[in-house]
């Protein structure tokens, strides 16, 4: 249920109203929005009087709001969603680009990737310590030593560092080291790991599970913040479709619709999108001209000796010529790039 209150209504009565409510078991979140705020309540509202609330003086607008998922719904928050990170900034104008290694191999690959993504601009760097790999032989990433690594990197240039998490024993870890947590596709349903990282207070980058409806998606976004995190990121990285000349199938409609339902912000990984290094710009530019509010991109400085996903990762070179096109497109898309 939203309950939207009269313009120029004082806090003090917003708290009396809050106050009722609670007392009658729901729980209650405050949006101060331009001119307004509105009161998002979640719980059993089944037994909530419409009628009383809606002679309150103070009350402009009652509705109930049938979606499942209520912290995440654009309705409970009408503004844009914006999550800062030190200087980077995603959400409501500002567009953030994160690039970096597919996975963290050695010291010097990730500062000399961090160094060259930062050149042209990227805000924050990527860069998998723990990888979720279909075959139990491939390279499963270094673990707590790449965690060492990513810092090494953020210490040399700056950029804030997001990575995965696979296990919610590495929670505390991750608060401690990282700057934004990554949910992967092949654990967005993992309902425990989001409960955990929902309590942590690092900014989180949910992406889209490989078969997920927008929903489901977004309820999984609702864990998150049903926990107290309110700082969620969604990245659309690509769908499966019966198409198999690409990895995934980019979902475009992904990023107005579900910016329609949400107020989260909602990025793009082209490179996991495509699956090949040629299909990463197109991809990557269409995402910004509908409405991203930003990008992941895998580069890597020797994609041909990368340890995982070479083959759709850009060169630094490539990745600079990119931005200076998201840069141009993200203006016409009434962006900017920070
Ligand atoms: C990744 O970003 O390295 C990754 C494994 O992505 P996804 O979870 O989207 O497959
Ligand atoms: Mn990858």
């Amino acid at each position: 249920m939203v309950i939207v209150m009269k313009p120029g209504t004082s806090q003090e009565e917003i708290r009396k109203l809050s106050r009722q409510l609670e007392d009658q078991g729901m729980k209650v979140g405050v949006t101060n929005g331009v001119g307004c705020s509105i009161l998002g309540l979640v719980g059993d509202t089944t037994h909530v009087d419409m009628d009383k609330l809606s002679i309150n003086e103070h009350v402009e607008r009652v509705m109930r709001v049938s979606e499942p998922y209520k912290r995440a719904n654009r309705k409970f928050h009408p503004e844009d969603t914006v999550v800062t990170v030190g200087r980077a900034k995603i959400g409501g104008g500002s567009f953030g680009v994160i690039a970096g290694p597919c996975s963290v191999e050695s010291k010097e690959q990730i500062i000399e990737v961090a160094e060259d993504v930062q050149r042209s601009g990227a805000s924050m760097l990527r860069g998998g310590a723990f990888k979720p790999r279909t075959s139990p032989y491939s390279f499963q990433g270094m673990g707590v030593d790449g965690l060492e690594l990513l810092l090494e990197a953020k210490k040399a240039t700056g950029l804030p560092v997001v990575t995965e998490i696979m296990n919610p024993k590495y929670c505390e870890l991750f608060e401690e080291k990282v700057d934004v947590v990554q949910i992967g596709a092949r654990n967005m349903q993992n309902f425990d790991l989001l409960k955990e990282v929902g309590k942590m207070t690092k900014p989180v980058l949910l992406k889209r599970g490989l078969s997920s409806t927008y929903e489901e998606w977004i309820m999984s976004a609702e864990y998150i913040m049903s926990e107290g995190n309110e700082n969620v990121i969604l990245c659309e990285r690509g769908i499966r479709t019966f198409e198999t000349a690409t990895r995934n199938t980019l979902d475009i409609s992904a990023i107005p619709e579900v910016k329609r339902m949400s107020h989260l912000p909602v990025i793009v990984d082209p490179s996991h999108s495509g699956g090949y290094y040629w299909l990463v710009e197109p991809l990557a530019l269409a995402a910004v001209a509908a409405g991203a509010d930003g990008l992941i991109v895998e580069v890597h400085n020797d994609p041909a000796c990368a340890k995982c996903d070479g083959q759709q990762s850009l060169t630094p070179k490539h990745f600079d010529k990119l931005m200076e096109k998201v840069r141009l497109l993200a203006q016409v898309a009434g962006k900017t790039v920070v």
